[in-house]
This record gives structure tokens, sequence and C-alpha cells, in this order.
């Protein structure tokens, strides 16, 4: 194998590891599983900001269903006296009195436990509906998830091989054509060397200075001329 071919075949080994890369962490599942995460903090953001208005008025509700109950006990044990009464009128009166106020507190007490229950039922069904519309989604993140790590998992083995490929590969290129192609990778990244295509360096897309090309013609099969840009050595 000459010394070109070897390189081309190191690039090329470097340029499909650099696909395999990219395309592990350009996954389409990737970008949807991102927005529907963001989806899902949004409305755990809503639930929380919801649940702060809701508990206190939950709250508040249940208080007010204990006092109307309350006075419900009290009015039926007030209704029971009078009933059995052997009390005198003075007594009766009296007795008659406070079960009159008795129930214009339940009703008042009813009242606002009606207003707060008004107030409770539009943010209740908000809840609900939005934990409604949640499920759904994070079902769909399950799935995500579960064929994301399944692609990666085979492009992973996929890399793998690839590069025991390219180490095959780097190991039949000679010491200083391999010196200068790792450091031109290390700078560059991707791969140490690129091709010059229409006048352009495939590698950074610079379109080389007719002095360059010149220069690049002369030298190409030193293989040691550099893109001035992007610093890959240029293959002819
Ligand atoms: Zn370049």
């Amino acid at each position: 194998m000459s010394d070109l071919e070897a390189l081309r075949a190191l690039m090329e080994a470097d340029r499909w590891i650099e696909r395999v890369v990219g395309q592990r962490s350009h996954l389409p599942e990737l970008s949807e599983l991102a927005s529907v995460e963001e989806e899902l903090r949004a409305m755990a953001q809503q639930l929380r900001a919801g649940d702060e208005v809701l508990a206190p008025l939950r709250a508040a509700a249940d208080e007010a269903a204990r006092e109307s109950e309350r006075l419900r006990s009290r009015q039926d044990t007030l209704r029971a006296k009078l009933d059995a009464s052997t009390a005198n009128a003075r007594e009766l009166t009296a007795l008659q009195h406070e079960l009159d106020s008795v129930g214009t507190m339940l009703r008042a007490s009813e009242d606002h436990e009606l207003d707060l229950m008004s107030e409770l039922e539009p943010l209740e069904s908000t809840r609900a509906d939005l934990t409604a519309n949640a499920q759904p989604l994070a079902a769909r993140r399950g799935e995500l998830r579960a064929t994301i790590d399944a692609l990666q998992a085979t492009l992973d083995e996929e890399l793998r091989a690839l590069r025991d490929d390219r180490e095959v590969r780097a190991s039949a290129l000679r010491r200083e054509l391999r010196v200068l192609y790792d450091a031109a990778l290390a700078r560059a990244g991707g791969s140490g060397a690129a091709q010059v295509i229409e006048g352009r360096c495939d590698g950074c897309r610079l379109a080389l200075a007719p002095l360059d090309l010149d220069h690049w013609r002369q030298r190409a099969h030193d293989l040691t001329f550099a893109c001035p840009e992007c610093g890959r050595v240029l293959l002819p």
C-alpha cells in the first residue's frame, strides 16, 4: 500500500467514525425528547403554581365543611332538647333563640362553603386537564428514552468496530506520516487529512488561493502540504 493509499484509508475511517458520532448525537429522537421534557417541565411548573393556590382554598373549604357539620349537629341537639323539653317557658325561649342563631350561622357557613367550592371547581378541573395531558407525554418520554438507548447501543457497537478498524489502518501508516496526521487531527478534529475538490479543501470548505493551489500541486505527492485554514494534510 502506498503512503497516499494508507493516508486516504485512515482519513476515510476517521470520516466514517465522525459521521457515526454525529449521527449518535443528532438522533431525531433526542430533539423530540428535549421538547417533550421541556413541555413536561412547563406542565409541572403550572401544576405547582396551581397547587399553591389550590392548597389554601382546599383547606378553607374543609374547614368550612367541618364548621357546617358542627353547626348541624348543634342544631340537631337543640331540636331534640326542644322536642323533649319539660323546661319552663324562659328556658324554651332561650333554646329557641339559640336554635335560630345556630340556623343563621349554619346558612352563612353553607354559603361560604359553596363560594369556596365554586372557586375550587375550575381550578380542580384545570389541574385534572393538566394531569391528563401530561400522561401521554410522560409515556412518550419513556418510549423515546428506550428508543434512544437502543439506537445508541447499536451505534456504540458500530463505533467500537470502526475504531478497531481505524487502529489497524493507523498502524499501517509510516511513523512520520502518522505523527503529521495525528497532529492535524488533534488540531482540526474529525480527520487529519482532506482532499482538494474543485480547488477547495473538503475538510473545511476553504477555497484555496491560486498561489496555494500551485504550491499544493507541486507538493501534493510529498503528503506534507497542509490546508492553510484547517491544517489538515491535503491529499491529491
Ligand atoms: Zn481545510
